[in-house]
């Protein structure tokens, strides 16, 4: 049926209008089983290449022994195969794109591989594979065949559907939700009311948030394996089976509640797709994952195309973030500024257009990352205080092998000998050791601390973000042992020459600077500063007991500052300054940082050009600075706003999480007498977070 009005564009849109509603008639009258079967067909297929899939089944398809088993497979031990080329095999016999469609060889050789499965019944000694990939698998075969002209015998189909029932294993967060998607396929493929009730459900169950368990936390982060920061690693396989879940059921009865919607597109917006650049994800987000090759490529182009269709009103972010992250927009298209403070996870992420820089650290409230089957061998400084610096995105894709991994950007730490020093002992993570451990956001600057001791190394490591910099400090750092301590700035792929200013030298005290891949490094009190471009070897496997074992050799841009042995109350300070040219270094104004304190009792810094003060106090102390002066009597972090301005605010958070309140006395410079503020804390669950105060001038 076609609607006629004048005007081309006035007609277009109406026939989208009616189309659209012609379909909601339908689905209202529609069983919800054909609508979401047809979805997650369709799903099945998205940016499926014939060609490649053709040349993979070519391959497979006459290997296959006349048993329906492949010689190359241990069925006792079996893996993504036989079950992904058996399901590759199915998508071309139903795909008229593709030269296989509805292949008479190829049937006989789906019905045999599945015949043989069945009669097999494999087991992984992984018991995800058995509870979530096999009947995941089976399920999105039996679904896809369901389109095949000629269908698979009703036998070998319910003995394979039966095949795939396993008990739920309910609050496990993202794994009930993967687990809950083959119940989804089961009740489509059944028609099966109680199925799809209990499917729908444990599909949702994880979108919640529970104080201090598993899954989404009162700060936007994410727990899996305990308190442990899982944003990307499972906090991933969550955003993915949730948005699935609520687009394959969007606009049935089973559509995802309101509530929870809100908690699914706060995760998505405001957590998870901030941690991707381009379409690299920070390397502070994927757990023990950081140890699988391709693991910080994001793929989320499909995925973030679908949040749309049943979040329609933020769809014009949604739009900008899948052009962004599938590389059709630069990485700062749509993109805007913001500080994200997560102290509940110990994770600190600062968004600008030009730069991501996050850091993630440890405390004894927290398990520090974990190394769990044998991945994610040698992260053992992982959680120190890593710094991750994005500008294309790319920076670290992919350089994990080679590593050195007691230099990991932005950790103080031993310089050991060889891998065995950072090598992890213990899986499944180890409380961190520290409790002042947090930060101070107004959603857009901020400070963070790490108070780190840890392998006999003990310092006091701050943060603090502004929009052009970030200043890094480090004081107190004091070890006896017998390695040299070490604070790496960076290692990253080796991108372009490194120019440095005529001053760097050895044990320097004079301020130099360092330039490589478009970011700047500013030493204000110089160090000894080191710099390594050369080639550096390793293997997945080094990290990564299931990966391979070839040798890999890249150039890597190493700079770090060596303390020497036995350092005494030593320091570090330097600035980052992401997405700047030599000349744009020596014209940068760097007179508007003044490093106002850098002790193991106060870090401070002013920032003249934005008019503000960040400041980590590690004990009840008094700070002097400018006409400026500011008492505390309780440990805290602090960042005054428009200090010499109309309106200056105070903000205020205690990282130990133990204060109710903390009495401040401020003046600033236009005061005549200080002012007394008495600052209340966010307690229970958001005790941590950042309180505000405005300041009567
Ligand atoms: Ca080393």
């Amino acid at each position: 049926m076609m609607v006629r009005i004048k005007g081309k564009g006035l007609k277009i849109n109406l026939s989208v209008i009616f189309v659209c509603l012609s379909c909601f008639f339908v689905s209202a009258q529609q069983k919800p089983y054909t609508i979401i079967m047809e979805r997650i067909n369709l799903d099945l297929q998205v940016g499926i290449n014939d060609g490649v899939l053709t040349k993979r089944i070519n391959k497979n398809l006459p290997a296959l022994l006349p048993d329906g088993s492949w010689t190359d497979i241990n069925y006792a031990d079996a893996q993504y195969d036989p079950l992904n080329r058996i399901k590759d095999m199915a998508t071309a016999y139903i795909r008229q794109s593709n030269k296989l469609y509805q292949n008479k060889e190829m049937y006989g050789a789906i019905v045999k591989a599945l015949q043989n499965w069945l009669d097999k019944n494999p087991k992984n000694k992984n018991w995800w594979y058995n509870d979530i990939f096999y009947p995941q698998a089976i399920g999105q075969t039996l679904i896809l065949m369901r389109n095949a002209k000629t269908q698979l015998p009703v036998e070998l189909e319910n003995a394979l559907i039966n095949r795939m029932i396993r008990k739920l294993k309910t609050g496990d967060g993202a794994n009930t939700s993967d687990e809950a998607l083959h119940y989804l396929y089961r009740a489509c493929l059944t028609q099966n009311k109680a199925t799809l009730d209990s499917a729908a459900k444990y599909l949702f169950e994880p979108i919640t948030i529970a104080d201090g368990k598993e899954g989404v936390q009162v700060d936007g982060s994410y727990y899996q394996h305990g308190k442990q920061q899982a944003i990307a690693s499972y906090g991933r396989v969550f955003a993915g089976n949730s948005v699935n879940a609520a687009f394959y059921l969007r606009g049935t009865e089973y559509a995802l509640p309101k509530d929870q919607l809100a908690i699914l597109v706060n995760y998505l917006k405001n957590t998870f797709l901030k941690t991707v650049r381009g379409s690299f994800y920070d390397f502070n987000v994927r757990g023990r994952g950081i140890s699988r090759k391709d693991s910080l490529s994001s793929g989320m182009g499909g995925m973030v195309g679908k949040i749309k269709l049943f979040d329609p009103e933020n769809a014009d972010y949604w739009d900008a973030a899948q052009l962004r992250t599938s590389g059709k927009k630069p990485v700062d298209y749509g993109i805007t500024a913001s500080h994200s403070q997560y102290w509940k996870s110990g994770y600190t992420l600062h968004l600008r257009k030009a730069y991501t820089f996050s850091v993630q650290t440890a405390s004894s409230r927290t398990l520090r990352t974990e190394r769990g089957n044998n991945e994610n061998i040698l992260g053992k400084f992982l959680p120190d205080g890593a710094t991750n610096i994005q500008r294309s995105g790319s920076e670290y894709a992919n350089l994990m092998p080679v590593w050195e991994w007691d230099k990991i950007p932005g950790t103080t730490s031993r310089d050991y000998a060889d891998d065995s020093g950072a090598t992890v002992l213990k899986e499944w993570g180890i409380p961190g050791s520290t409790k002042f451990v947090g930060g101070v956001s107004d959603g857009f600057y901020g400070v963070s601390c790490y108070d780190l001791n840890y392998d006999s190394v003990q310092a006091k490591k701050a943060w603090f973000f502004f929009d052009q910099e970030v200043v890094c400090l480090g004081a107190g750092i004091n070890s006896n042992a017998i390695q040299n301590i070490t604070t790496t700035i960076n290692q990253v792929w080796l991108r372009s020459n490194v120019s440095t200013s005529n001053g760097i030298q050895k044990n320097g005290k004079s301020e130099v600077w360092a330039l490589h891949d478009s970011i700047g490094y500013i030493f204000p009190h110089g160090g000894n500063l080191e710099i390594s471009t050369k080639a550096q070897s390793g293997s997945w496997y080094r990290v990564n007991h299931f990966q391979s074992k070839t040798e890999l050799k890249h150039n890597v841009f190493k700079m770090w500052l060596n303390h020497g042995q036995n350092p005494q109350n030593g320091s570090y300070q330097y600035i980052v300054v992401p997405g700047i040219d030599v000349a744009g270094l020596k014209k940068y104004n760097r007179s508007m940082i003044e490093i106002l304190k850098n002790t193991d009792e106060i870090q401070a810094v002013k920032h003249t050009g934005l008019n503000m003060l960040q400041a980590v106090f590690y004990k009840p102390g008094t700070l002097n600075a400018d006409g400026l002066s500011l008492r505390v009597d309780q440990a805290c972090t602090v960042y005054i706003k428009n200090i010499n301005g109309k309106n200056p605010t105070l903000y205020i958070a205690d990282p130990a999480q133990q204060n109710a309140s903390i009495n401040v006395l401020l003046k600033l410079p236009a005061m005549l007498k200080p002012q007394n503020i008495n600052c209340n804390l966010p307690a229970g669950a958001l005790s941590g977070a950042t309180a505000t105060f405005k300041i009567k001038e």
